[in-house]
């Protein structure tokens, strides 16, 4: 993970955003301030300030955005105002001078340094869990975690609703055998970047109204800190060989569409002795042609014929679990929605606990009658209402001298 500072990245962890970049002249930008940017109070407490940052890194995390420049924006604009605000020392500056406290004016100290900012912290927070804990590395030649890799594997909607085993293949990248993954030529190692001098970063200074130290990652070694003189002729300097691997995916039942499974040690190799990144496999579940599903809930409509409707009666429901008898009360209306409990999703947490089918009643109009089944339908009307003749009977009351109601609604 890379975290923006006013020069170019520092890194955090095993994730890489985006690419390094120089921009000296962003402090002479138009800033907002921090408080705003975090929509937070002036008297916020750390508390308060750091569920802010929470949220919004979350929201606009550029893993969470890939090729949203706006929201990778947004990200580095929330992280900047976080590791001041979080910081009681700078937050004191910046109440005091504002943004001037970081641009080497008044009281200025010079470019603040995310590294020191509690990031280990709430990324550990924030993305542990939804990026296999990409921890803060000890500078950037230090062990980093490798990049977690994504895929996806399509599945049906009952293998979703009770889990399944997929295979899937997938090329990883794995440590060269050749050289060990130093990546130089065997019998020779990578030597010491001369101009990092081996820490894989460098600083500028530069004169403004002060000393701005910036930090950046050293462009001749990339952040290594090493430089390979003689490349490995299997891995061509890499120090990874590429291999296609199968790997079996448990996915649990439960799990909806867009859902990822992680498989932990399966993503690339971490570096300088780094654990391996996770692989990550996003569930892409097929449509039903009956059932839909909204959480752990599944619904679908059953159609009913209208002797069931008005006398009661068993109708046969598909389930996820197979056909069910349901029994439908006598003067059920069509649309009614009945609840078949347990019937539905086995939630992620316990598949014992899962949740219901809603079936939608749907009361079937014959469009095909006999004549003898019109002829019992004319009968069965006369006897309960005498439906077929009603409006017969408004178009005779028309002609009658009107008592101020109904007047125009049935003419023709
Ligand atoms: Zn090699
Ligand atoms: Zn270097």
């Amino acid at each position: 993970m890379f975290i923006y500072t006013k020069i170019g990245y520092v890194a955090l962890g095993g994730m890489l955003c985006a690419g390094v970049h120089g921009r000296k002249e962003a402090m002479a930008e138009q800033k907002r301030d921090y408080y705003e940017v975090l929509g937070v109070d002036k008297n916020a407490d750390d508390a308060a300030i750091k569920k802010a940052y929470r949220a919004l890194a979350k929201k606009y995390h550029p893993d969470m955005n890939p090729g949203d420049v706006e929201a990778e924006k947004k990200f580095k604009e929330a992280s900047e105002a976080y590791a001041i605000l979080s910081d009681p020392e700078k937050k004191r500056q910046y109440d005091q001078f504002g943004h001037a406290a970081f641009e080497g004016g008044a009281g200025g100290f010079g470019g603040f340094d995310f590294n020191s900012a509690d990031f280990s912290d709430i990324f550990g927070d924030i993305f542990g869990d939804l990026f296999g804990g990409g921890r803060k590395g000890r500078g950037s030649n230090g062990p980093m975690k490798g990049a977690n890799i994504r895929t996806s594997v399509r599945i049906t909607f009952e293998e979703a609703v009770f889990g399944t085993d997929k295979e899937i293949e997938l090329t990883l990248k794995d440590e060269c055998k050749s050289c060990h993954g130093s990546g130089a030529k065997p019998g020779t190692s990578p030597e010491t970047c001369q101009k990092c001098g081996g820490k894989g970063q460098v600083f500028t200074q530069q004169s403004f109204f002060g000393t701005v130290r910036n930090v950046q990652t050293c462009p001749e070694c990339n952040g290594t800190g090493k430089v390979i003189k003689e490349k490995c002729s299997d891995c061509h300097g890499s120090g990874y060989i590429a291999n296609r691997r199968k790997i079996q995916v448990s996915i649990p039942a439960g799990i909806d569409n867009g859902q990822s499974v992680r498989i932990r040690d399966k993503g690339e190799p971490g570096t300088n002795g780094g654990p391996r990144g996770d692989l990550l496999v996003e569930v892409i579940v097929g449509r039903h042609p009956i059932f839909q599903r909204q959480d752990y809930h599944i619904y679908s409509a059953v159609p009913i014929s209208y002797a069931i409707a008005a006398l009661g009666g068993d109708v046969v429901v598909d389930t996820v679990d197979g056909k069910v008898i349901y029994e439908v009360k006598p003067g059920t209306q069509t649309d009614t929605k009945v609840r078949l409990k347990g019937k539905g999703v086995p939630t992620l947490r316990n598949k014992e606990v899962r949740g219901d089918h809603y079936v939608t009643l749907v009361v079937q109009t014959p469009e095909k009658l006999s004549h003898e089944a019109k002829e019992l339908l004319r009968q069965f009307d006369a006897a309960t209402g005498d439906s077929l003749n009603a409006a017969k009977n408004v178009q005779g009351e028309k002609s009658e001298p009107k008592k101020g109601k109904g007047k125009g609604i049935f003419r023709k």
